[in-house]
């Protein structure tokens, strides 16, 4: 029940995102007339501050929305309606200020859980289909995707284990602990459909807080007992006869090699935790410290130093400026620079007015959520795709994308007004979204201008032992070379052997090109799934989880169609695997990130974009709501 003063109204409105106010009280009240034409946001103005509302408009909002919260509370504070299909569609197209097809509303009831539900949890159970049948699973890796599949296999009273080969759960979240490492999905998108929190502390979760998070959901789900800390599975191996796969493992980094048998297997070990060192001669003979990014030392102190960085990407982004505020000096090593797009909130807290919004307006929380979904996904998608017609070098692929190209320039122009240097250096020349946009509120710009920072361009030619030598011959000493050099995304699941039917070895059969059915399932691998596997990774800062909850379920469909059918082993037949996988490519070669030339996490070394996933959330979630059968070679 909604309870509350007019002064704790007041004080929320101020500092609501007033973009998903009057969605909310249209859903909560079924009043749609709220949603006025003359308050609506301009989605290509989303980056600005409350989404480019004129100052007008906020106060048209404000006014609006504290009249219906002050109704709504004295008429009982309960909400006595229920939107029909097409209300939520009108209100969904109003929140993104542009048409969103009934499609959508199926998909987003999911995604939002408005009343704290779990809808995505399996409406089945082994002991209800199969309670003869043993059928056991284990899972690789306790990052956010083995949490949640264990989470989901439990819900499903499947007997399942998970291999981790940390101390601790986390994957990303624990082993990035350089300082100002955060999310750059806000975390009202970045967190569980089905463990969202109301108080989240910041906009953009710093690692700690992550960490907590994910520690939390374990808790929650009563996970820790399934886990297996420090435990390293090494080769994985499908045996015909039984159908089962042989698993072997290591514990702490010289434990004796163990085997553990499974019907099936989740690799979920991320695409980010290799970390990826550049090969630059003489790097051994540095006489400092030197470290990757991932690597972070514990008790690190960087004060009065000379710091070299190496890499722009988005951890040098988001670590450069910590740095910058203790060291000495910092030269900072750029190949190519990032688009930034500017985020005013990008470091701050939650204020407690929005916070008690937050917490205190019903279903307003999950209306911001679905406004941060769309306009990192499906309302940027647009912008991305090449027109082939197009033709302005590798500077924008599309009309949209140009336009986008020169919105994000005016940040630029404003931050390097009085410094055409660092304009220069920065302003990247390929087109926007062909690489990770980084995010910025200042503090990067700020970093870049400071007297004790130099942003070096020219290339590096080698590595001696008191610093680093630029293609010009300078050398700059350092105390310490900080390594923000992505990570080997695209060598998936390495470096496990992993050996499929007939003795087909993945790595071998791959041969540096991963590809996946869906990003899960391979051809000759039965019963073996893949999370965050080849081409499920998304550009525009949408978030990974949307990704891994949609596996999740078609993974659980899978194994529940074969308890049901009591078929042994599924494996996914190679013409679907590779009809799939062209559709795929293709769709990548027609995305800024596929068709422009410049060097990028998303390529392998072929060129072949095997991180991305080109085509509409939507897409991605109606193609796992359920797996074909017909799909699938079924043995019973
Ligand atoms: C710095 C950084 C910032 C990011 N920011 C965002 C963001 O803003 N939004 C977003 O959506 N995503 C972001 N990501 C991507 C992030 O990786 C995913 O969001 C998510 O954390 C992936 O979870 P995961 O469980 O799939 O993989 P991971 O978190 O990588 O976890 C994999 C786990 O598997 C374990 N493992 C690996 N191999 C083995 C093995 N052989 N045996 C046993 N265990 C093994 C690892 O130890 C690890 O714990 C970011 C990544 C990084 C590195």
């Amino acid at each position: 029940m909604f309870q509350a003063t007019d002064a704790e109204i007041d004080a929320g409105l101020r500092e609501a995102q007033l973009i998903a106010v009057l969605p909310t009280l249209a859903y909560l009240t079924g009043d749609l007339t709220l949603l006025r034409p003359e308050l609506i946001s301009q989605p290509l103005l989303a980056a600005q501050p409350q989404g480019g509302l004129t100052a007008e408009q906020q106060e048209g909002i404000r006014l609006l929305a504290r009249q219906t919260l002050i109704k709504f509370r004295d008429s009982g504070g309960v909400s006595r309606h229920q939107c029909s299909q097409s209300e939520i569609q009108d209100i969904m197209s109003y929140t993104v200020g542009a048409f969103v097809s009934d499609d959508y509303v199926p998909l987003m009831l999911e995604e939002l859980s408005v009343a704290g539900e779990d809808l995505r949890q399996p409406k089945w159970s082994r002991e209800e289909i199969a309670p003869k049948r043993s059928f056991k699973v284990l899972i690789v890796g306790a990052g956010m995707s083995g949490i949640l599949a264990g989470y989901r296999l439990k819900q499903a009273g499947i007997d399942f284990e998970i291999l981790e080969k940390n101390a601790d759960v986390g994957g990303t979240w624990l082993e990035n602990t350089y300082p100002g490492c955060r999310v750059d999905s806000a975390n009202h998108v970045y967190s569980y459909s089905f463990a969202q929190r109301s108080d989240w502390p910041l906009h953009f979760s710093t690692q700690d807080v992550l960490l907590e998070y994910f520690r939390g959901c374990v808790e929650k789900f009563d996970l820790a007992t399934s886990i297996q800390f420090q435990t390293q599975v090494k080769e994985m191996e499908w045996l015909e006869a039984e159908s089962v796969w042989r698993v072997s493992i290591q514990r702490g980094p010289s434990g004796p090699i163990e085997v553990l048998y499974a019907q099936a297997v989740i690799s979920a070990v991320g695409q980010l935790n290799r970390p990826k060192m550049p090969s630059i001669k003489g790097r051994e003979s540095f006489s400092g410290q030197s470290f990757h990014s991932a690597n972070w030392p514990d008790s690190l102190d960087l004060t009065g130093k000379s710091v070299a960085v190496i890499g722009t990407g988005a951890s040098g982004v988001q670590l450069i400026p910590e740095v910058a505020k203790v060291a000495k000096t910092v030269s900072i090593y750029q190949r190519t620079p990032p688009w930034l797009t500017p985020i005013a909130h990008y470091h701050d807290k939650i204020g407690p007015g929005l916070q008690w919004l937050f917490q205190n307006v019903p279903a307003y929380a999950q209306w911001y959520r679905f406004l941060l979904f769309w306009r990192t996904t499906e309302g940027v998608l647009a912008s991305c795709v090449v027109d082939p017609d197009w033709t302005d070098g590798e500077a924008s692929v599309s009309a949209a994308n140009r336009h986008l190209r020169d919105r994000l320039l005016l940040y630029f122009d404003a931050v390097f007004a009085d410094r055409p240097d660092l304009h220069e250096k920065t302003v990247p020349k390929y087109a926007p979204f062909s690489k990770r946009v980084a995010l910025d509120n200042g503090s990067w710009a700020a970093c870049l201008r400071s007297d004790h920072v130099e942003l070096i361009t020219d290339h590096i030619d080698h590595i001696g032992s008191s610093g680093i030598v630029d293609a010009e011959g300078t050398l700059r000493t350092a105390d310490v070379i900080i390594y923000a050099t992505g990570f080997e995304a695209s060598d998936f699941l390495t470096p496990m052997r992993v050996v499929g039917r007939d003795g087909a070895d993945l790595h071998k059969m791959w041969n540096g090109e991963a590809r996946a059915y869906l990003g899960i399932t391979i051809p000759h691998f039965p019963n073996f799934y893949c999370m965050y596997g080849p081409n499920t990774n998304i550009v525009a800062n949408g978030s990974i989880i949307f990704f891994s909850e949609c596996e999740t379920h078609y993974i659980l469909g899978c194994i529940e169609e074969m308890l049901r059918s009591g078929d042994s082993a599924w494996d996914i037949k190679v013409d679907v695997h590779d009809r799939f996988n062209e559709r795929v490519d293709h769709g990548n070669k027609n995305m800024a990130w596929g068709a422009v030339s410049v060097n990028s996490w998303y390529k392998n070394s072929s060129g072949r974009v095997a991180q991305n996933w080109p085509f509409t959330m939507l897409e991605y979630w109606q193609l796992t709501r359920r797996p074909e059968t017909s799909d699938y070679l079924r043995t019973h």
